[in-house]
């Protein structure tokens, strides 16, 4: 099996991030050939401000090996050190029909929410399939909301492979239920770009007032709730153990409590849950140059891989000699 998977420099990690994507990339990187990237170029759509890209870049290397990701098991690089995936990219962008983009809701949802209708944005799905294709993926550990993008990408290399012959490992999304959507503190999917996340690198005082902010029903106190899909209950059993879960469940099947009390569950479990890595990164970030090197070590066996795929889809389409 190869994995892929990439998260965008757009802001701080969430407990999103984590459930959604990177609790896999870390459960997948003992067994199988794992690259995982930080995809600065789909970044470049929101944060435009170099020395911020650059920071959160950086961050998020950081983020990642703090929460467990091992570059000695996992290849660990920055989108942008692979050209090669540019190349690609403009192969597939040419026999991309307009249609299959226009359905894409992860575009939709961000012009709603205030983001500038950019090309950029509304072709990041073909960038992203370049990505999976550039290293014969066949396995994308994701988040719910990208599921419609791996579709897209599934697409994209089926009908490159109908025209030009078999040239592309077509990939699978893998999706945890339990966690497939986080929601934020407002109850939508928690997003960098909403601001409704709760940070995995949050100072744990910062945090609990967070958790103490987040909007709840009006429900009578006595009254009896279900406890699957109440914002507080699902982000309570990310970070909770098996036990409590059980517990706050039957709490809320029973009624005769307050939010104010499961505010105070959650923060207790979360700063429990967190405390290791949060401890971890900062010993990390205490040495820069150990992280570039990780990255640079990672890029050049990211780019080898991608170069000769690259060099099979320009056979394939005669841009190169066959
Ligand atoms: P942005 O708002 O910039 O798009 P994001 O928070 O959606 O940021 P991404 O970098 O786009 O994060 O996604 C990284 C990974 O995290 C993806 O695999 C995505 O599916 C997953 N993910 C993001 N948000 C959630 C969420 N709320 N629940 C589960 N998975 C999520
Ligand atoms: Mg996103």
């Amino acid at each position: 099996m190869r994995v892929l998977s990439g998260i965008q420099p757009t802001g701080a990690i969430h407990w999103g991030n984590y459930f959604g994507a990177i609790r896999q990339y870390i459960a997948l990187q003992d067994n199988e050939q794992a690259f995982y990237f930080i995809a600065n170029l789909h970044a470049l759509n929101a944060v435009r401000d170099a020395a911020k890209l650059r920071q959160y870049t950086f961050d998020m290397a950081v983020d990642l090996l703090a929460l467990g990701l091992d570059p000695n098991k996992a290849t660990l690089f920055v989108q942008s050190d692979v050209p090669e995936i540019s190349q690609l990219c403009w192969i597939l962008l040419t026999g991309t029909p307009m249609g299959l983009l226009e359905r894409c809701v992860a575009y939709k949802d961000k012009i709603a929410k205030g983001q500038s209708a950019d090309a950029g944005l509304f072709t990041y799905p073909i960038l992203q399939a370049a990505d999976i294709l550039a290293y014969d993926s066949d396995t994308v550990p994701v988040g719910a909301d990208q599921v419609q993008h791996i579709e897209v990408c599934r697409d994209v290399a089926g009908s490159f492979n109908h025209q030009f012959g078999q040239t592309f490992v077509l990939p699978k999304a893998y999706v945890l239920e339990a966690s497939a959507r986080v929601p934020g503190i407002d109850g939508e999917k928690m997003s960098k770009s909403y601001n409704n996340t709760l940070a995995v690198f949050e100072d744990a005082k910062t945090q609990r007032k967070q958790i103490m902010r987040i909007v709840t029903d009006s429900r009578p106190m006595e009254e009896a709730k279900e406890p699957a899909g109440d914002v507080l209950y699902d982000l309570f059993s990310l970070v909770a153990p098996e036990s409590d879960r059980e517990s706050m469940a039957a709490l809320y099947r029973r009624g005769g409590f307050g939010y104010g009390e499961v505010k105070k569950a959650l923060a207790d479990a979360a700063e429990k849950f967190w405390a290791e890595p949060r401890a971890r990164r900062a010993e990390l970030a205490a040495n820069p140059k150990q992280i570039h090197e990780i990255l640079a070590a990672g890029a050049a066996k990211a780019r080898k891989k991608a170069s000769e795929v690259l060099a099979r889809a320009q056979r394939a389409c005669g841009i190169a000699a066959s």
